[in-house]
C-alpha cells in the first residue's frame, strides 16, 4: 500500500462521519466520502415534518463506551442537551410493570408469576449447552419467562424466529437472571427499576439524534459528495463507480453500506464469498410517529410490548426527551417501532392506522385523542437490524478476510453486520479506528473478527 493512500469512504452515517472527522483531525487530505442520500446521518438521522415535530428513526439512546466518543459528543452538543433518568416499562396483561421484566413480575397474573418462578427453579437445576438463542433463553430464564416475555418479545424485535439466532451478541444487551432480585420482588415486594448501561442518558436539546451528525458534517463538508450512490466496486482495478457514471480510484476503501450489497456490487468475487452472503439476515422496520396536541400525561421514556395484539415492540415518549421535539409546549410525540421481515410481514399501507389503534388499545392514547392528532409520520427502512443469525459468524469469517485482502474495510452497523457493536458510539468509533489504523498503524479495538477459520483466509 502507498505511504499516503487515497481513502474512499462509502456512506455518511455515524461510521463514515467518524472516519472523516478523525482523518481531518489527523490533518490528512487525500480522502472523500460518497453518500447516496441528500443528507448525512444514515439511520441516526432525524427529520422535522411540516407540522414541526422532530422524529428519529426509532428510539435512539446515547450509550457511552468510549472516552473519545464522549469528548466528541461534548464538543458537538456543548451545553445544549437534556439529561434523562431512564424510565423503561413493559406493558402486558393490561398493565405496566417496570423493566427489566424478570425482576418485576410480582404484579402479573398469579399463574404467570408461578410459571416464571417455577421455570427459573427448573432451569437452575439443569446443565445446558444451548445451540441457539431460543435454547439459551429457555436455559437461562426458564420456561415461564421464556414463554411469557423473552420469546414473544424477541420475535417482535427481530422479526426472526429465536431458533435461527445465535446468542453471542448478548453481552450487556439483555438483562439476565438475578435469582435473589426475582425472589425479593415476588416475596418481599421490592421492585428493581435501575438495570443496565443506560440508566441516565443525554439527548440533544434541538434537532433530535441527528443533531450530532449534522454537527459532524461541518468538519467533513469539503470532502462530502451527497446524492452520489455507489453502483459498483472493482476491487482489482481499485475503483468505485457511482450511479452517475463517474469513477473514483482508491487505495483503501471504507465501506459502511450493507455488507451483502457491497459484495453483490463487486466484480470478481470468489464463489465462496458470494455464497456466504446468504448467511447474512436482517430485518426492516416501520417507524411510526404520532404527534398529539395535548401534554404527555406520563414521565415514561419508553415501553416494551411483548404481546402480539399490538404491532409495535417499543414506544418512546420522545416528547419527554426534549421540549423542542414538538413545535409547541404541552404536546406529545410518541415514536413506535414495528419490525418486519419475510418471517413477519407487516403491511405498510395500514401500519399507521394499526399503530394508532394499538396506542389506544394499550391506553397510551384515548379514543378522543384521534381528534388531537397533529402529525403522523412513517419511515420504513428496509434494513434496521443486522440479525445475529446462527449462520452469521461463518459468513463473516468468509467475507471479511477476503475484503481485507483487497484493502476493503467493511465497518459500521450493516458494514460489520455485528449487532453487538451496532450502536452509534460503536459505529462512529469503528470509523475513527479505521483512520487510526490506516494512518497510524494502531490496532482496532471495537471491531473484532468473527468466525475466524471460516474459510475466508487466502481466498482472493
Ligand atoms: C430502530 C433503531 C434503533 C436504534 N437505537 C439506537 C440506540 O438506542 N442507541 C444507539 O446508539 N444506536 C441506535 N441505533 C443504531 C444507530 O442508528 C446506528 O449505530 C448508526 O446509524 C450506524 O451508523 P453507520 O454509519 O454504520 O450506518 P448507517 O447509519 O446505516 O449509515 C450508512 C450510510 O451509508 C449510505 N449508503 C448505503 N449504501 C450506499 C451506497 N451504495 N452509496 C453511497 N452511500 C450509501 C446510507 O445512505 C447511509 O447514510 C438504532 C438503529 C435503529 C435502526
Amino acid at each position: 500500500m502507498k505511504h499516503e493512500p487515497r481513502i474512499l469512504i462509502i456512506g455518511a452515517g455515524p461510521t463514515g462521519l467518524g472516519a472523516g472527522y478523525r482523518l481531518q483531525e489527523l490533518g490528512y487530505d487525500d480522502w472523500v466520502i460518497l453518500e447516496a442520500n441528500d443528507y448525512v446521518g444514515g439511520l441516526a438521522t432525524s427529520f422535522t415534518d411540516d407540522a414541526g415535530f422532530t422524529y428519529d428513526i426509532g428510539g435512539h439512546v446515547m450509550f457511552s463506551h468510549y472516552p473519545y466518543y464522549d469528548e466528541l459528543v461534548d464538543k458537538l452538543m456543548g451545553g445544549d442537551y437534556t439529561e434523562l433518568q431512564r424510565e423503561a416499562w413493559v406493558w402486558m396483561e393490561d398493565r405496566f410493570i417496570p423493566y427489566p421484566f424478570q425482576n418485576n413480575i410480582r404484579d402479573l397474573e398469579r399463574q404467570t408469576v408461578f410459571d416464571c418462578v417455577m421455570g427459573l427453579i427448573e432451569s437452575q437445576r439443569q446443565q445446558h449447552s444451548p445451540e441457539n438463542f431460543a435454547q439459551w433463553v429457555q436455559a437461562v430464564f426458564g420456561a415461564g419467562i421464556a414463554k411469557h416475555f423473552m420469546l414473544p418479545y424477541n420475535f417482535k424485535v427481530w422479526a426472526t424466529p429465536p431458533e435461527l439466532m445465535n446468542y453471542v451478541w448478548i453481552g450487556e444487551r439483555v438483562s439476565v437472571i438475578d435469582v435473589e432480585a426475582i425472589l425479593r420482588n415476588v416475596i418481599i415486594g421490592e421492585d428493581q427499576v435501575s438495570w443496565g448501561p443506560n440508566n441516565t442518558f443525554r439527548y440533544p436539546l434541538r434537532g433530535g439524534t441527528g443533531f450530532l451528525y449534522d454537527g459532524l458534517r461541518t468538519f467533513v463538508d469539503h470532502k462530502l459528495h451527497l446524492e452520489t450512490p455507489v453502483a459498483s466496486v472493482d476491487p482489482h482495478a481499485k475503483e468505485v463507480r457511482t450511479a452517475d457514471g463517474r469513477r473514483w480510484p482508491y487505495d483503501v476503501l471504507l465501506s459502511t453500506m450493507p455488507l451483502n450489497r457491497l459484495v453483490q456490487s463487486m466484480e470478481g468475487v470468489p464463489d465462496a464469498v458470494q455464497g456466504a452472503v446468504d448467511g447474512l439476515h436482517w430485518s426492516g422496520s416501520h417507524i411510526v410517529g404520532i404527534g398529539i396536541d395535548r401534554p404527555a400525561q406520563s414521565s415514561k421514556n419508553w415501553i416494551y410490548f411483548p404481546e402480539p395484539e399490538v404491532p409495535f415492540y417499543r414506544v418512546t415518549y420522545l416528547s419527554n426527551y426534549s421540549p423542542y421535539i414538538t413545535p409547541a409546549p404541552d404536546q406529545t410525540l410518541l415514536l413506535t417501532e414495528t419490525s418486519r421481515s419475510p418471517h413477519k410481514p407487516e403491511d405498510g399501507a395500514t401500519i399507521v392506522d394499526r399503530v394508532i389503534d394499538g396506542l389506544i388499545h394499550t391506553g397510551l392514547m384515548h379514543d378522543s385523542d384521534r381528534e388531537l392528532i397533529a402529525s403522523r409520520w412513517l419511515c420504513s427502512p428496509d434494513m434496521t437490524y443486522p440479525v445475529p443469525s446462527v449462520t452469521r459468524d461463518a459468513a463473516l469469517g468468509t467475507i471479511q478476510p477476503w475484503l481485507r485482502s483487497n484493502d476493503v474495510w467493511s465497518r459500521g452497523r450493516f458494514g460489520a453486520w455485528l449487532y453487538e457493536i451496532g450502536n452509534m458510539d460503536h459505529s462512529a468509533m469503528q470509523g475513527v479506528e479505521f483512520a487510526n489504523q490506516v494512518l497510524c498503524g494502531e490496532p482496532e479495538t471495537v471491531w473484532i473478527p468473527r468466525g475466524e477459520g471460516g474459510g475466508g483466509e487466502g481466498i482472493r
